[in-house]
């Protein structure tokens, strides 16, 4: 199967590079380039360069580079054959295809297959294969949730036994997919004596799909009383699924949200399929994880208005508050609807049916009608105090806005509806934005996205082990083993700041150099601290007088590895510094109880890796 390749200029010219790569990522223009945050590295300062001219792009700290089909090749983890597809689409160039067989030597596509046969085993055990009590409990919850024929169907619904094997005992029978190819696709998980079960077991499947409609997920929802984990379990993360660029239904909702320029954007399954169902169908949720910018990159490609739904407890207002800092710098159009407390979109059209719900979506507010609203609610705006804290929360957010005129023009509207003066205002605005950008200021011109990062450690003088650990591995390990570490690393990993720096010089040097000399590398170093930890890692005998602090246990395990294979202490390390890093995710999350789920699952994820390492030893 090959395109003409007439066929292929002609999409390619209809396909401007900038453009493109833009609708996935945050591109800024410098001088003649355009600079980018490398999407398929851990990157920390913009690395990709594109060039229009050349209609190509290139990362200089992990190569990565090509047109514009690579680029949507590359980042929708698809095929070339499919990346052509979706240009010529976005282009209105009509391209038609027979149906082609899916290429199985290839990992990707193995995944996808994996993912849509589940989806099928799923949908095909509930609606033909349960049978008696369990049937009758399972179809009893679906009907409660008003989770209809014609809903499971167009949604592809389905259902995973209360067994620890089905699934398991389907792919055997099958034969056409390795064991270890299901784990990588989340289905499976191997426990401790390395026996391998289901991970979803007796929950309602939800199938989750990318843009383009692939099953790349699944989020299944839980309805025994006895089920001891959370309310829904989502697949892990995988080649194909980054949860943080995946919108649950957009694409049943992508043609609704172009053609009514407005999308609803929610937070679970069931309030996109209630909606859906009533006939809101301009909506997307943003379930299994918190709002992302690459998600809002996302809807922008269909839409500058967004309104927020959230829900109106305290964890739902958290949450949309995050949501408007994002929303925001990407220069959308954003409303928020609030709906009575207690009430999400699925409750409240069960209830009242969807006019009521219409009713909410009129009364619709702006960010500064929204704010005000939550101090009214909390009687917290009476007093001058309470006033000059609101407005200054309101100037913050509106510091988000990238549009200088669009920024003026709400700091406008503030000042009439408040009788201040817009001159004290602008002071208060420019305040914001450098306490807001100074950062991403110093470290370049180009404005960095802001993600929720987790805090690094305050006291910068404390290194774990792990992360001494990395360091000598990328000093004494051999090519293989730098590969890996190039690949596996990222680094929201490392919380200490200046091994942080030590590893991103590192990979820059494999990079320009292709390997690692401490000598030569030394020279490339200013930071005298910085010098003294690799000295220090380097000659053991003196890492005493590092002028940091060691833990006893670090100076202990410089030890026992000292002649062992590499590639397994690598594998060991980076292990641990997940662990480490999901622990503190972990910590960040508790002070919210409506967090308790995720915890849960990180909770599970943190022991999987932990009993993952028993195994291999
Ligand atoms: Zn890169």
């Amino acid at each position: 199967m090959r395109i003409p390749f007439e066929k292929i200029e002609e999409i390619s010219a209809a396909n401007d590079i900038i453009e493109v790569i833009s609708s996935y990522i945050p591109v800024k223009k410098r001088g003649k380039s355009f600079l980018a945050l490398c999407p398929f590295h851990a990157d920390k300062n913009p690395s990709l360069t594109i060039s229009q001219e050349k209609q190509v792009y290139h990362c200089f700290a992990c190569g990565a580079g090509g047109n514009v089909f690579t680029f949507v090749q590359e980042y929708e983890k698809i095929t070339f054959i499919e990346a052509a597809q979706s240009l010529a689409l976005r282009a209105g160039i009509d391209l038609k295809f027979r149906d082609i067989s899916p290429d199985l030597s290839n990992e990707i596509s193995r995944l996808y297959e994996i993912n849509k046969t589940a989806a099928k085993y799923f949908n095909e055990n509930l609606v033909n294969n349960i049978s008696g009590s369990e049937r009758e409990y399972v179809f009893n919850y679906l009907k409660q949730r008003n989770l209809t024929e014609g809903v499971i169907k167009r949604f592809g619904i389905g259902y995973a036994s209360n067994t620890w094997d089905n699934l398991r005992k389907f792919f055997e029978e099958e034969k056409i997919f390795k064991i270890e190819d299901l784990e990588k696709a989340g289905l499976l998980v191997t426990g401790e004596n390395k026996s391998c079960y289901d991970r979803f077991r007796g929950r309602v499947m939800f199938p989750v799909f990318s843009e383009n409609g692939k099953v790349v997920a699944f989020g299944g929802r839980k309805i025994f009383e006895d089920d001891p984990l959370g309310k829904y379990i989502n697949s892990p993360e995988t080649k194909i699924y980054n949860k943080s660029r995946i919108l649950y239904g957009l694409n049943f909702s992508k043609e609704f949200i172009r053609s009514s320029d407005y999308v609803i954007l929610v937070e679970g399954y069931m309030d996109l399929i209630t909606l859906f169902e009533a006939g809101i169908k301009n909506v997307v949720a943003s379930s299994g994880t918190s709002l992302t910018e690459e998600q809002v990159i996302l809807i922008s490609r269909y839409t500058n208005n967004i309104a927020i739904l959230y829900d109106a407890d305290l964890a739902g207002i958290k949450a949309a508050k995050r949501g408007i800092e994002i929303i925001l710098s990407q220069n959308m159009d954003l409303t928020v609807i609030t709906l009575p407390e207690n009430e999400d979109p699925d409750s409240m059209i069960k209830k009242f049916g969807i006019k009521e719900f219409n009713k909410y979506f009129e009364k619709r507010k702006s960010i500064i009608s929204f704010i005000s609203s939550l101090y009214e609610k909390e009687n917290k705006i009476s007093s001058v105090t309470d006033k000059t804290n609101f407005i200054k929360e309101i100037i913050n957010y509106i510091s988000f806005i990238p549009d200088k005129i669009k920024r003026a023009f709400v700091i406008k509207e503030l000042s009439d509806i408040y009788k201040l003066y817009e001159s004290d205002l602008r002071t208060e605005l420019d305040a914001a934005l450098k306490r807001n950008f100074k950062e991403a200021r110093i470290a370049s011109s180009v404005q960095l996205p802001k993600k929720p990062v987790i805090k690094k450690r305050d006291n910068d003088k404390y290194i774990s082990k792990p992360e001494l650990d990395l360091i000598e591995i990328f000093l004494k390990g051999g090519s293989d083993v730098l590969l890996y570490l190039e690949h596996e690393l990222n680094t929201n990993m490392i919380e200490n700041r200046k091994v942080e720096i030590i590893v991103l010089k590192f990979l820059d040097e494999l990079h320009f150099e292709g390997k690692i000399e401490l000598s030569t590398f030394l020279n490339k170093i200013e930071d005298d601290e910085l010098k003294s930890i690799l000295t220090g890692i380097n000659n053991e005998k003196d890492e005493i007088n590092m002028g940091m602090k060691l833990t006893p246990d670090s100076i202990i395990s410089r030890n026992y590895k000292k002649k062992t294979d590499y590639m397994r202490y690598a594998k060991d390390v980076i292990d641990k510094l997940k662990i480490r890093r999901i622990e503190n995710e972990i910590e960040e999350l508790k002070s919210d109880t409506a967090n308790f789920d995720e915890i849960i699952r990180l909770k599970k994820e943190s022991n999987s890796l932990r009993t993952g390492k028993k195994n291999n030893h």
